[in-house]
């Protein structure tokens, strides 16, 4: 069956979507578990309009930039400053993570 470029874009976004959605889940219930980033321990929001504080966000533990999946096995909940300082090195090349 040949599929028109409308339907291909179309399966792609919905692909984002799920994707979206089941990292957004995720999400949630780790920091329901505990609401302290994983690397530096500091505590947590999910408040996207919050100012202060840091923001729970999703971290890929080898980056995708790396061949890392985007999938549940390779995601950790770190905070904004821990995700944007790691950017896309593997934690080994961090020396640890204290020194986020
Ligand atoms: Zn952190």
């Amino acid at each position: 069956m040949l599929m028109t470029q409308s339907v291909l874009e179309a399966r792609t976004k919905l692909r984002h979507i799920m994707a979206h959605k089941a990292k957004t889940k995720w999400k949630r219930q780790e920091y329901r578990k505990d609401d302290t980033c994983r690397y530096c321990k500091k505590e947590m929001h999910l408040d996207t309009n919050k100012k202060n504080g840091s923001l729970a966000t999703v971290d890929h533990i080898i980056p995708t930039s790396k061949d890392g999946l985007d999938d549940q096995g390779n995601w950790i909940l770190a905070c904004e400053a821990c995700n944007s300082k790691k950017a896309d090195l593997i934690i080994e090349d961090t020396n640890g993570y204290d020194h986020l």
